[in-house]
C-alpha cells in the first residue's frame, strides 16, 4: 500500500512544542526549548512568544549559527518571555470535575456523576464517574472523544463521497502531531482525531479535502475545484484551520 507522498504535506498540524521536544538553546544557565519554523519566503530570522511557547521563524537555508546568534543577542528578552510564558500557562490536567475539554469548538464541561454508562454528554457537561482513578477518567474521557471523532469523520465522508458519486470510503482515526488526514492510493483516508475538538466547519474542510483526492490524487487545480463542490469557502477555512486550530488543543 503506497502513501501519496504529495499528500502529506498538505494539511500540516501545528502542534504546541510539548517540553523536552525539538530545537532548544543554553541561555544564562537554562535550557531554552523553541519551535523553528523555516520557510521558503522569510528572509530573516524572527523570535516570537505566543500561547505556545518560544517559536524562531527563519529563511530555509539560515544556518543554525545565525539561528544561535540571535537568540544569545536577545538572550535577556527571551529568559524574561518564556518565565512569563511559563506562569501563564495552564496547570496541568488533573481529569477531576470542573475541567474543559473542547468538542466540535465548544468547550465541554467535566461534571461528577455516579452510576449509568459514562462519560456521557449532557449538553456542555459530560458527565465523568469521580469514584474512578483519574487516569481511567483520562483514558475513558479520550476513548469516547475518539468515538464523536470516528462517527463524526465518517458521516463526513459518507456525504461528501455521495455528493462526488463515489463509494463511500474506508475511514479511520490517525494520531498524527503533523497533519490532519491523509488519502491513501488504496482509497483509504485518515483523519486525525484531534480534529473533534475543532469547530465542525473546519472537520468539514478536511473530510472534503480527504474525500476530493478520491477523484484527485493531486493538488491540481481541478483537485481543488472539486474540493470547492463540496465547500466553496474552503480557502477561508483553511485559513482559520491553520492560523487558529492551536486554540482549540486541549488534548
Ligand atoms: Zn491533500
Amino acid at each position: 500500500m503506497t502513501r501519496h507522498r504529495a499528500l502529506q504535506p498538505e494539511l500540516p498540524l501545528h502542534a504546541p512544542p510539548t517540553a523536552g521536544s525539538g530545537p532548544a538553546i543554553e541561555l544564562g544557565g537554562q535550557r531554552i526549548h523553541y519551535a523553528l519554523h523555516r520557510t521558503r519566503r522569510r528572509r530573516t530570522i524572527s523570535l516570537l512568544i505566543d500561547e505556545r511557547g518560544l517559536r524562531v521563524a527563519a529563511p530555509l537555508q539560515a544556518p543554525q549559527r545565525a539561528i544561535d546568534a540571535l537568540l544569545r543577542e536577545h538572550a535577556a528578552w527571551v529568559i524574561r518571555k518564556v518565565r512569563d510564558w511559563q506562569q501563564k500557562r495552564p496547570p496541568q490536567r488533573r481529569w477531576i470535575a470542573g475541567e474543559q475539554i473542547m468538542l466540535y469548538g465548544a468547550p465541554v464541561t467535566l461534571e461528577a456523576r455516579t452510576g449509568g454508562n459514562l462519560p456521557q454528554l449532557d449538553e456542555d457537561r459530560l458527565l465523568i464517574n469521580p469514584q474512578l482513578p483519574p487516569t481511567e477518567i483520562e483514558s475513558r474521557v479520550r476513548g469516547w472523544l475518539k468515538q464523536q471523532a470516528l462517527a463524526c469523520f465518517i458521516r463526513r465522508c459518507d456525504d461528501y463521497s455521495a455528493q462526488l458519486a463515489l463509494p463511500a470510503p474506508a475511514v479511520r482515526l490517525s494520531n498524527a502531531r503533523t497533519r490532519w488526514g491523509s488519502c491513501h492510493a488504496s482509497g483509504r483516508i485518515s483523519m486525525n482525531w484531534r480534529l473533534v475538538q475543532t469547530p465542525t466547519a473546519w472537520i468539514d474542510y478536511v473530510a472534503a479535502h480527504e474525500v476530493a483526492h478520491l477523484r484527485e490524487m493531486n493538488h491540481s487545480p481541478a483537485f481543488w475545484q472539486t474540493v470547492a463542490v463540496l465547500v466553496a469557502d474552503y480557502a477561508a477555512r483553511r485559513t482559520a484551520l491553520r492560523r487558529d486550530a492551536h486554540r482549540y488543543l486541549l488534548l
